[in-house]
């Protein structure tokens, strides 16, 4: 008998479970706020760059409609301005992603994946949903997911005490999506701006929607501004080119070098500015509704980091990833708590690495994580060990919490310099 599935939230983790299951011949009703066209039209809402294994998660569906018109992001460089040299740097280097990483604006991705859904006969409500949402499709179908993101609905889920350090936003965001962005000279990349005690600046390429119709490539300056900080000036601003004049400004002032990037940029559209805020926090993963049915969380609903580490889309395609192949496996046996915290618990063993590294990112860092950091200026295999990390974060485990084991870290990847082109010294 065909199994039913209702999943709340067409986002990067609800769409793409949904587009599995009907794949896999299940019934699927997915609730999304919005229509493509309304999506398409909208404002844009993340970075949403996606390393290596999680577009691999949408390679095996076949949903990487975007990848041959999207420039890739072949790279991370990470700078650190000098803070008494202005427009000198105190640390830099670069290196090349082993397979490239990809940004493709979500208002697009979102609004292909909708319509693919759709047209492949899948059953779209559209609905701004709420606790009565959930009760009426939970009990017409077998499983009833919750992926709205940083959407309200989210706090049906009881805030995980111990996994969630912080109670308020710890950066204050402000993101645009530019045209006319000079490329970086070596090979393109996330170009990662650490300015200490300020805040960071990440630019990197990607694919956007093109007025009119159709696509275009764009580069976004992304502003995380430790809160009361000089970067935090935007949470007010509403003019859109009074955002494009500050966020010039403000390079021309910390990042001389990406103010010569950016100097003759435009915004790629009238949506193309975002600010906001995140509280970082996870979830537990099973809510239990008035009628004392079950559902279950997924993406950032459960797991929200800050989007310093640019980490969050790629950890929902991971996680709705592995929510599939266990409904897949699953059968037609009862989808039970134990079977729900299991599905969790085993995304779990995976997300908390890049809740851990997020989170320790948002402090200063501590004298053994600058040490290896200063290694990777001068040693191309640390450079490359550390770049490639952002593709897998256990990687950076346990050397990030551990003195000794980051010792050994830099003496193991110290030699090895193959693949580590693309490495510059500051
Ligand atoms: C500024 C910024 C930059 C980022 N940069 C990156 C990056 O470079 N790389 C990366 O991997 N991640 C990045 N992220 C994070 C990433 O965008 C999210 O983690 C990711 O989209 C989460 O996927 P999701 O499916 O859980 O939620 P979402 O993709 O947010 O989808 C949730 C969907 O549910 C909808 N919804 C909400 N409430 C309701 C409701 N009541 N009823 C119906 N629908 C509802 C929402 O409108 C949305 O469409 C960034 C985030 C921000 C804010």
């Amino acid at each position: 008998m065909m199994r039913n599935v209702a999943i709340i939230g067409a986002g990067q983790a609800g769409l793409q479970l949904a587009l599995g299951l009907q794949a896999s011949g299940y019934g699927v009703t997915l609730v999304s706020d919005r229509t493509p066209e309304q999506l398409l039209s909208g404002r844009i809402m993340s970075t949403q760059a996606l390393f290596h294994d999680a577009c691999t998660t949408e390679r095996q569906l076949g949903l990487n409609f975007w990848e041959d018109a999207c420039p890739p992001v072949e790279g991370i460089a990470l700078s650190v301005p000098h803070p008494e040299l202005p427009g000198q740097k105190a640390l830099a280097f670069s290196a090349r992603l082993d397979q490239p990483a990809y940004s493709v604006d979500q208002r697009l991705k979102f609004a292909g994946w909708l319509r693919e859904f759709q047209t492949r006969g899948g059953n779209v409500v559209l609905e701004s949903a709420d606790i009565q949402t959930a009760e009426r499709l939970s009990s017409a179908h077998d499983l009833t997911l919750i992926a709205t993101g940083k959407g309200e609905l989210g706090q049906l889920f009881a805030r995980d005490p111990e996994r969630s350090p912080y109670s308020a936003p710890q950066r204050h965001l402000a993101l645009m999506y530019l045209k006319n962005v000079a490329p970086r000279p070596d090979h393109s990349a996330v170009s990662f701006n650490l300015i200490p005690g300020v805040g960071e600046v990440f630019l990197l390429p990607g694919l956007t929607v093109a007025e009119g119709g159709g696509t275009q490539p764009y580069e976004n300056v992304f502003i995380e501004a430790i809160p009361g900080g000089p970067l935090d000036v935007f949470a007010e601003v509403r003019d859109p080119r009074q955002h494009l004049e500050m966020m010039q400004e403000l390079l021309r002032q910390f990042l001389p070098w990406e103010y010569e990037r950016t100097q003759h940029a435009e915004l790629t559209d009238t949506q193309a500015t975002l600010t906001g805020r995140v509280t970082p926090g996870v979830r537990r993963p099973v809510a239990t509704l008035p009628s004392g049915r079950e559902v279950l969380g997924l993406g950032d609903t459960l797991v929200l980091n800050d989007p310093l580490t640019g980490q969050g889309a790629g950890s929902a395609a991971k996680a709705a990833a592995i929510y599939l192949e266990r409904i897949l496996w699953h059968g037609d046996r009862s989808f039970d708590r134990v079977w729900m915290t299991g599905t969790f618990d085993e995304y779990w063993s995976y997300a908390r690495f890049v809740t851990d590294w997020t989170n320790a990112l948002l402090g200063p860092p501590p004298p053994h994580v600058l040490e290896v950091l200063g290694a990777a200026q001068t040693r191309p295999g640390v450079a490359h060990a550390f770049v490639n990390g952002f593709n897998h974060p256990p990687q950076f485990f346990p050397w990030l919490g551990d003195p000794q084991a980051a010792a050994q870290f830099v003496a193991q990847h110290g030699v090895a310099e193959h693949r580590a082109a693309g490495f510059t010294r500051a």
